[in-house]
């Protein structure tokens, strides 16, 4: 029977992750997320699916972040009634995420609603909280190196990805022969998470290239931030620092643990203060067989930090002004409870503002970076006093020689490389390269593109 992949997402942008494969008359499709970013590609999420919900059987799910899993409620609502296979942490991730995504939907349909900014009359949440925990039960959980059959001739089985939280490669073999999706593919020494799995072989990989054109920075980054720490501190100043929800927040909190087990954190409170934050920081509490540190290590993290959730706790750390750390999102600025610290914080020249993420065009994170005079929330100017640093070297995502150093442990190479999940310049400078060094017959995914393995 003939086996057919066809790139319904994440070719020619790095957002909304989507392949399917045919085999016969079966349909799997292999990660189902939304498409994020400029509106062109917000829009959509809104168009038609390319094939009928219910005519797809399976879905495999690489990880849980937005722009691989946060279609899935609307394949759902849309008449998907298969089973959703991931592994175990990702089930939980997914849950904590989608739900915070179906609540921003249905706010942003509501103010869209209230201002009048709108076409479409009512404006409607692409999906809703409800949608989302109708999804849900369609997840199924597997261990890493579980082979999963789903018919006669297919089956598959997760990998570590080393990515986020129970991210992972999809290994499929359809009729013998092997089709590996990379996912999102981690770095080569994250800091909590295993690295990447060196896979043997693969007669076909499907490769992301988020970062194929571009090297990270290899400054330590537990270095900086006592630096950043010791100078906050001298000027008895307060360290906000923005932060994403999964991985980024747990990281930084494990290098603030270790920071304080060597005695160089000087007697300050550290607090995450994000609901969404804490609920995965707690589920990386008790999955500890999913990451790469002891008991001890994930103990040490627990006792480094309070965890605030409700808004009455939260008032009352913005209001005390001694020196402190403050994790708390979002990790752009784009709204989230970081706004109250910056709205109390932010004009006081004592007081240090640590980015350490990316920070995507539009975003007040990226005023910030560029050393804007003021920055605009709450409905006024707020002027910036505070110091504005960062950290460049962390990163969920291999650079162009992590990916390269990865592929070089092929022990053959695959008959053929599509790279995908990328900006089209980063994909096509990673096709370049590795035709150039590996000579292997690579090509860069094209949107809606059909290839027969
Ligand atoms: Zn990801």
């Amino acid at each position: 029977m003939k086996t057919t992949l066809r790139f319904l997402g994440a070719a020619g942008t790095v957002t909304g992750s989507k392949t399917l494969l045919e085999h016969g008359e079966k349909r799997i499709l292999i990660d189902c997320g939304l498409f994020q970013g400029l509106k062109d590609l917000r829009l959509k999420n809104r168009a038609p699916f390319p094939v009928q919900p219910d005519s797809i059987e399976t879905v495999l799910l690489t990880h849980a972040h937005l722009d691989h899993c946060g279609y899935l409620p609307l394949l759902v609502k849309n008449g998907f009634s298969g089973e959703i296979h991931c592994t175990v942490p990702t089930k939980g991730l997914a849950g904590i995420i989608l739900k915070d995504s179906g609540k921003i939907q249905e706010e942003e349909a509501e103010r869209a609603n209230r201002h009048g900014y709108t076409k479409h009359q009512p404006a409607e949440p692409l999906y809703t909280v409800k949608d989302v925990e109708e999804c849900l039960p369609f997840f199924a959980t597997h261990q890493y190196h579980e082979w999963v059959i789903l018919d006669e001739f297919s089956k598959f089985q997760f990998r570590n990805a080393g990515h986020i939280l129970g991210s992972a490669m999809v290994e499929l073999r359809v009729e013998g022969k092997t089709i590996l999706f990379t996912g999102d593919l981690g770095r080569q020494h994250p800091i909590l998470l295993a690295p990447p799995e060196t896979v043997p072989q693969a007669d076909v990989l499907i490769l992301e290239s988020t970062y194929g054109n571009r090297l990270h920075s290899d400054n330590n980054a537990k270095e900086e931030l006592a630096e950043i720490i010791r100078e906050t501190f001298e000027k008895k100043g307060i360290l906000l620092i923005p932060t994403f929800a999964v991985e980024r927040a747990q990281e930084i909190l494990y290098l603030l643990s270790e920071l304080k087990a060597e005695d160089r954190l000087p007697g300050i409170p550290v607090y995450l203060d994000s609901p969404m934050g804490v609920s995965v920081t707690e589920l990386m509490m008790d999955l500890p067989g999913w990451q790469d540190l002891s008991k001890e290590e994930i103990a040490a993290i627990e006792k480094v930090v309070y965890l605030v959730t409700d808004v009455k706790t939260s008032k009352m750390v913005v209001a005390d002004t001694r020196p402190k750390i403050v994790l708390a999102g979002s990790g752009m600025i784009t709204g989230g409870r970081i706004l109250h610290y910056l709205d109390k914080y932010i004009s006081d020249e004592r007081n240090t503002v640590l980015l350490v993420g990316f920070q995507a065009a539009g975003t007040r994170g990226r005023s910030l970076e560029e050393g804007a005079e003021e920055v605009k929330f709450f409905g006024q100017y707020h002027r910036i006093k505070a110091e504005i640093r960062k950290i460049t070297s962390l990163s969920a995502h291999a650079d162009r020689s992590e990916i390269m150093a990865w592929l070089k442990k092929f022990e053959k190479a695959p008959r053929q490389v599509f790279i995908n999940h990328g900006e089209p310049h980063a994909s096509d400078a990673l096709r370049v390269k590795i035709q150039h060094e590996l000579g292997w017959n690579c090509q860069v995914a094209q949107p809606d593109q059909f290839y027969t393995v």
